[in-house]
């Protein structure tokens, strides 16, 4: 099997028990969560039972071995994961206000994960490499950027494929030199996963059709759209499939991209055609909104196939 690594953030999250506005009074909170987009991408395709690792940096604090146990124990290789003598686990507070959007306090750019640097054992992760994931979060320090760039060139260069997942919005483009990694990385992907808007990152073109038309011919052979409760679509030159999005209740929508995003990658390596990836992927985010904490919603296949059997079975009733 096809070993499929990343390279990014590992966190807790830290959140508030009830709805409100910000942290400006005491308030009542949960945690910690193991967090990081990257982190709970690769949690998912262990789960899944695909070879995967992690290429981070943790303190040498609660925080960071939370995070890796749970990592370890779900299957990804954490040989990769280095401790920093100094500087704690990376952190975010969050709280939900009464309009589903969110206020955070984020601690990374000062944490560990913000001195993520090569090491041996990193090499050694990317050597063993079939497959690359990358976070647009990756490319907005350029020394991380940098390292991304080079595990990409090597895995290519072996047979292997890559990725791209921007999980930002068009906001975050202002960052200095993200624009051109991010446009470095994509003439370099095989699947990207856009999310909504983002799919018009890298198009002329403010209509979707012809976006992906634009995306294809720059030579990446599958696109995925992200709807959130409106579902999900795959683009490729053969052809375009849509899937629905599961009805269920939402309890807290963070980690759904990133295990929809591990669960789509996981099973476009194994092969599968675009639309069973598709519904596998989508049951995979719909169970991730209905479990609280980020990495939290992550699941076995096990737990998808009974997901699918029971709403399948629901609706022929
Ligand atoms: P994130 O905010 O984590 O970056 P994203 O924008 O990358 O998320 P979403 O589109 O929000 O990704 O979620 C990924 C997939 O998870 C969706 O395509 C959908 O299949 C499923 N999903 C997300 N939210 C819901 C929901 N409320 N109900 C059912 N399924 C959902
Ligand atoms: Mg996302």
């Amino acid at each position: 099997m096809r070993k499929i690594i990343t390279i990014g953030e590992i966190l807790v999250e830290i959140m508030a028990t009830e709805i409100g506005d910000g942290f400006l009074e005491p308030i009542s909170l949960i945690g910690p969560f193991p967090s990081g987009a990257p982190a709970i991408f690769i949690d998912q395709v262990a789960k899944l039972g695909q070879p995967c690792g992690i290429i981070a940096r943790v303190g040498d604090d609660d925080f960071g071995r939370l995070n890796i146990e749970r990592l370890r124990r779900d299957g990804a290789d954490v040989s990769a994961i280095a401790t920093d003598p100094d500087r704690p686990t990376g952190s975010a507070f969050v709280r939900y206000r009464a309009d589903g959007t969110r206020d955070f306090v984020f601690n990374i750019a000062h944490s560990a994960s913000g001195a993520i640097a090569p090491t041996r054992a990193g090499s050694e992760l990317i050597e063993s490499a079939d497959h690359l994931h990358i976070m647009g979060s990756a490319l907005s320090s350029p020394a991380l950027a940098e390292m991304v760039f080079a595990a990409l060139e090597s895995i290519r260069a072996r047979g292997g494929s890559v990725s791209l997942d921007p999980n930002l919005r068009k906001e975050i483009l202002a960052a200095p030199g993200m624009r051109e990694a991010l446009d470095r990385v994509l003439s370099r992907t095989d699947l990207f996963l856009p999310s909504g808007e983002e799919l018009f990152l890298f198009s002329e073109h403010a209509d979707a059709d012809r976006a992906i038309k634009d995306l294809l011919a720059r030579g990446i052979r599958t696109i995925v759209v992200k709807n959130g409760a409106k579902g999900a679509l795959c683009h490729e030159a053969s052809g375009s499939w849509s899937v629905p999005a599961y009805p269920v209740t939402e309890v807290d929508p963070t980690g759904a991209g990133d295990t929809f995003g591990a669960t789509f990658v996981t099973f476009w390596l194994r092969g599968s055609p675009p639309r069973e990836s598709l519904t596998l992927a989508t049951a995979a985010g719909a169970l991730a909104v209905t479990r609280r904490g980020p990495m939290e919603g992550t699941s076995t296949l096990a737990e998808i196939e009974a997901f699918l059997a029971l709403h399948h079975s629901e609706e022929s009733l």
